[in-house]
């Protein structure tokens, strides 16, 4: 279950986003400090230390902090960019998934065509041909918890991946934002708050399972 102030599917995006996208910002800017042999101050290194394990409840203070200023539209989610596959394949390397680099690649797309997912560079990774049959119709986050991805990884020997890539994560988590601003759907409420509540990881799950929901039957209405 989400944490309690997640309460519709734009607050369940949001917060996924703050997490991997602007977390991630302020860790690789306290890292390059420190890389550049600058002095963390306390607060900075205590910051570091809970963007890096996130466990503390310093991360979540912060996740916390961001989600807010993304809610009261401070920050901005972006907005789908213009198709350009060249500038979107410019320095990439191998598949966004699991970095392997075979010689062909195939295109994803991160949101699956059959729920709506754009035909768009902001929607579209290169993948490895393994990962993409793997993936077949699921949503990023679903299938990344997958045993069938944690399989696939072990068989090539790949290390623990636990999170989906920042890189298709963003990608991902700004589509999805579209997508339901789209279908007006952002405010579709998100289940109450469960026993499991707090800061559990299940916002992701819940996130996908309503997205499916009500996007499914969105395009089911306009096939009809
Ligand atoms: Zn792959």
């Amino acid at each position: 279950m989400p944490p309690s102030f997640v309460k519709t599917l734009e607050d369940a995006i949001l917060y996924e986003y703050s997490k991997i996208v602007i977390c991630g910002a302020r860790k690789k800017h306290l890292e390059a400090k420190r890389m550049e042999g600058k002095v963390l101050s306390e607060k900075q290194s205590e910051e570091l230390d809970a963007l890096t394990y996130k466990t503390s409840s310093l991360y979540y203070t912060i996740v916390h902090g961001h989600f807010k200023k993304l809610r009261d539209k401070v920050h901005k989610i972006g907005s789908i960019g213009i198709d350009n596959e060249k500038e979107a394949r410019k320095e990439r390397f191998g598949c966004e998934y699991c970095k392997r680099n075979p010689k062909e690649l195939e295109r994803d797309h991160i949101i699956p065509k059959n729920l709506g997912g754009l035909d768009h560079t902001d929607n579209r990774v290169n993948i490895c041909s393994s990962c993409n049959s793997s993936k077949g119709a699921k949503l990023p986050f679903e299938w990344f918890d997958s045993s069938a991805r944690k399989n696939l990884f072990k068989r090539y020997g790949i290390e623990e991946e636990k999170e989906l890539p920042s890189f298709v994560a963003s990608k991902y988590l700004k589509n999805l934002y579209e997508l339901h601003k789209k279908h007006d759907t952002l405010l579709k409420q998100m289940p109450p708050e469960g026993p499991l509540a707090k800061h559990s990881p299940f916002t992701k799950t819940e996130l996908e399972r309503v997205t499916r929901d009500c996007l499914s039957r969105k395009l089911r209405k306009t096939s009809t």
